[in-house]
């Protein structure tokens, strides 16, 4: 399946989202699969898009983590980058959830500067507080 819809309520908030490819294998493992493009970073494992959607996937679809692959596979070409979803997995994602939606509340936007996304980024060294003046090493 692919661009699948979902709406989920977290906190008291309706947060809506579309997982671009959803594959699902004979023995019932269920593979949620985010493409990119540009690079493949080890940063995307501590990425919060794949974790919420396993999130819907499991308060949806009663998809349980066990059963659970997630990925951001980038194109073109065939990198990808898988996340874990061992331990508490849900449970920790949903408080990053709620913690980013205490945030977005209060209006508190930090920058998150990474090499990748400073190199493009339009407003780098203008002087924004939490911004980089030049683009990180990493
Ligand atoms: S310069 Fe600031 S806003 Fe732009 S990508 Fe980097 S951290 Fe984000």
């Amino acid at each position: 399946m692919v661009e699948v819809p979902w709406a989920l309520e977290i906190g008291g908030t309706e947060i809506r989202g579309r997982i671009d490819a959803v594959f699902v294998d004979p023995d019932g493992t269920v593979h949620l699969v985010d493409w990119k493009t540009g690079h493949a970073h080890e940063n995307y494992k501590t990425r919060l898009q794949l974790p919420l959607y396993a999130l819907a996937a499991n308060k949806l679809w009663g998809i349980e983590p066990e059963k659970t692959r997630l990925a951001y596979a980038f194109v073109p070409g065939d990198a990808l980058v898988e996340v874990s979803t061992e331990g508490d997995f849900l449970g920790v994602a949903e408080e990053r959830v709620l913690e980013a939606l205490d945030r977005i509340k209060v209006g508190r936007f930090e920058p998150t500067p990474s090499r990748y996304a400073c190199s493009r980024c339009p407003v780098m060294g203008v002087g924004i507080p939490g911004c980089p003046m030049e683009v990180p090493e990493e």
